[in-house]
Formats: structure tokens, sequence, C-alpha cells
């Protein structure tokens, strides 16, 4: 069977950036005109050229998103298993080589963890730990899945890659969707920043959407870390990889995340600065590329930008998140992944989206809406 990385050997990225680069006013003005499925208004909606339209694409953005999803925006929450890692990932706190307690959490100590993010009311969770094989591998994944399964209708998880049958047996124990990102779409960017462990495997981990969707997992939720290489050109290469998803597993549904690169202990300064302008053109390109897509957006950034974000395409927001095992029984931020920017609660994220006329979704999906 095919896989995208077949497909991402014939791109030439270089030449790829050049071709954003020249984009003019007018191709804007024709991909205005003809934005969904199409590779080549993507590109042009994502180009410098393309700055100057961010009122017209924000309007279609917002009319679109509204045509399709409503008023409604999806609530989830992380939870973090562990921080246990073997990879050096610079931008990243879990990094093997920081000097940090690690944690894995227990059986009780996720009982604990599940019972606070209910009591807040989420029905939707995202499993979140370090890429540790041997400790936090698939046994410990088994152990605990049916445990989080009884309490939510969704769980999701961000981490490891891993094989089909394994894939596959997560499936049988009720994972419903696996983010997996990419980080950067620059081998020799993504060489630089991945130093150590599994994760220096470029190509293993971008056929990973591949062995999810063949596993028959519901949903795959792509990303890159917009800061490490051009984010217009990493975005566009995100842009061909669901495109490619999209057109081989049809079955299957896509989100996508766009996190910007945060302090985080011992990380780096981000190599390129996505200012907000930039992070509106890029939801907006998206939904205009595809209507259906979900756009997920983290409390990696600040509150009156999440707010006023919310109309152009976000379909899921996290609130109240802590970013490390353990964390919402014992709040503190010495395990943090990386520092939180909006520190609002869950009841103050909820006030704000009925004050803006949004209606905060608590459930949207049930494994057994669906039939093998
Ligand atoms: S990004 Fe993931 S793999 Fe890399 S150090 Fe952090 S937790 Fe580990």
């Amino acid at each position: 069977m095919t896989t995208f990385a077949e497909q991402f050997k014939q791109i030439s990225i270089s030449d790829m950036s050049l071709t954003m680069k020249s984009c003019t006013a007018s191709d804007v003005e024709w991909a205005l005109q003809n934005p969904t499925a199409n590779l080549n208004s993507l590109m042009t909606l994502l180009s410098p050229a393309a700055m100057a339209y961010l009122e017209p694409m924000a309007q279609q953005a917002a009319a679109i998103t509204r045509q399709r999803f409503g008023a409604n925006i999806g609530l989830y929450l992380p939870l973090y298993l562990s921080n246990l890692c073997a990879n050096e990932c610079d931008y990243c706190g879990f990094s093997m080589r920081n000097k940090l307690k690690r944690k894995t959490l227990s059986s009780l100590e996720l009982e604990q963890e599940i019972a606070i993010i209910k009591q807040r009311g989420f029905n939707s969770v995202l499993l979140v730990s370090g890429e540790h094989e041997t400790k936090v591998g698939m046994k410990y994944f088994e152990s605990m899945l049916p445990q989080v399964k009884a309490a939510f209708s969704q769980v999701a998880m961000e981490v490891q890659p891993l094989n089909i049958s394994e894939y596959q047996r997560l499936r049988q124990l009720g994972l419903d969707a696996v983010m997996i990102y990419q980080e950067t779409y620059h081998p020799q960017t993504y060489a630089k920043h991945h130093t150590r462990g599994n994760k220096q495997d470029f190509a293993y981990r971008l056929t990973t959407p591949d062995r999810v969707a063949q596993a028959g997992v519901d949903k795959i939720g792509l990303g890159v870390l917009l800061g490490l290489d051009d984010w217009r050109v990493d975005a566009l290469l995100m842009g061909h990889h669901l495109a490619y998803l999209e057109n081989t597993y049809w079955r299957t549904r896509y989100s996508i995340s766009l996190p910007r690169l945060r302090p985080c202990t011992g990380g780096i300064i981000p190599k390129v600065t996505l200012t907000d302008a930039g992070l509106v053109q890029l939801i907006c390109a998206f939904r205009l590329f595809n209507p259906q897509l979900e756009i997920s957006l983290s409390t990696r950034e600040s509150p009156s930008l999440r707010d006023n974000l919310l109309p152009l395409g976000i379909t899921h927001l996290s609130a109240g998140s802590s970013t490390q095992p353990g964390g919402y029984q014992n709040p503190s931020s010495e395990l943090d992944q990386f520092d939180i920017s909006d520190e609002r609660s869950v009841e103050q994220v909820v006030t704000q989206l009925k004050h803006r006329g949004f209606n905060p979704l608590w459930k949207d999906w049930e494994m057994g809406w669906i039939s093998d």
C-alpha cells in the first residue's frame, strides 16, 4: 500500500516556496472565488500576497464555519498521563535532557484526574504522554484506556507513533482519535530539532496517519509547530498531507491544530515569528480550503485572541488545561510541557462563549453511532 511518503518525495519544497512568494493580488482574488479543495488556491491564500485580503478572507471563512458547524464549539481537555520521554526535541519541556521530575500516572491517580475532569463537565478528553516505548508503551495504554473510556464519550490520544495492529488494538479498547503532529515538514529542520530517540525517524512519523487510518480509527489530527521553519510552507505541506489523506481514506474525519511555539523548560527561540495576523490568515485559508475540517485552538493562545479567532473557523477549544501529569489534582507548573497563555477557568471560558453567542458542546461523538 502506498503512503504519503511517496507523494512527499515528489514535492520540491524550495520550488513550492518560490511559487508561493510569487503569488499576486489577482491570484488571491481568483483563489477567493475558488478556494475549496484546490491546493493551488490554498497556496495563494497562505502566501504573503493574501495578507492584504484578510478582511474578505475572514468574512468568507466566518460564513462557511457558521453554515457547516453552526454556533457550536466542542470543548475538550488534555489529560497528561506521563512526562517520561526517550527523545530529545529542543522545543519541549519533556525533552530527555531536561532535568525535571518525571511522573507516570498510576491507576488511582488517573481515576482522580478523571473525576476532576468529569466534574468540570467534559466528555471529551485528549490523552497525552511523552514518547517512552518501554515504560509508557502498549502495555500501559492497554491497561488504562478502558478506565478512561468508561468515563468519556470521546477519547483521543497524542502519544508516540504506533504500528497498525497496535492502533487496531487501542481502537478495540475505545480509542476514537489520534493526534500526530509532524512538527515541521522541512526534513533538515526536523533533523536539527530532533536529536535523539525514535522521533528522529522523519519518514516513520510522516506515514503514521496512513497507519492510523488503515487501523480504522475514526479521526486523525494533523499539526505543525509554527515557528520551527517557514510557517507558510509548513502549513501548505500539511494541506497536501490532508488532501492526500482525505482522498485515500475518505471515511476518516480530520482535524488540524495550529500551535505556535511557546516558552518551556530549556526551550528555544522561534526561528520564525508568526504574528496574530498570520494566525488569522492560516485559520481562514484552511477553512476556505476545507469547509468540513475541524480546527482546534489550545490554551497556548491568549484569552482575547482566542475569543476573537472563534468565529473565523475554530470548532474545538480546550479550557482550564494543565500540561503535566496529575496537574488537575495537584496544580503547579514544575512538570509542565509548555507554558499556558489562557489561564481562565472552564466556567470563565464557557461564560465568554455564551456571551458571544456560541453554544459550548460537551459531547458530539459516541462510538455506537457508527457501525463497523
Ligand atoms: S515533543 Fe514529544 S517526543 Fe519530543 S520531547 Fe516532547 S514529549 Fe518527547
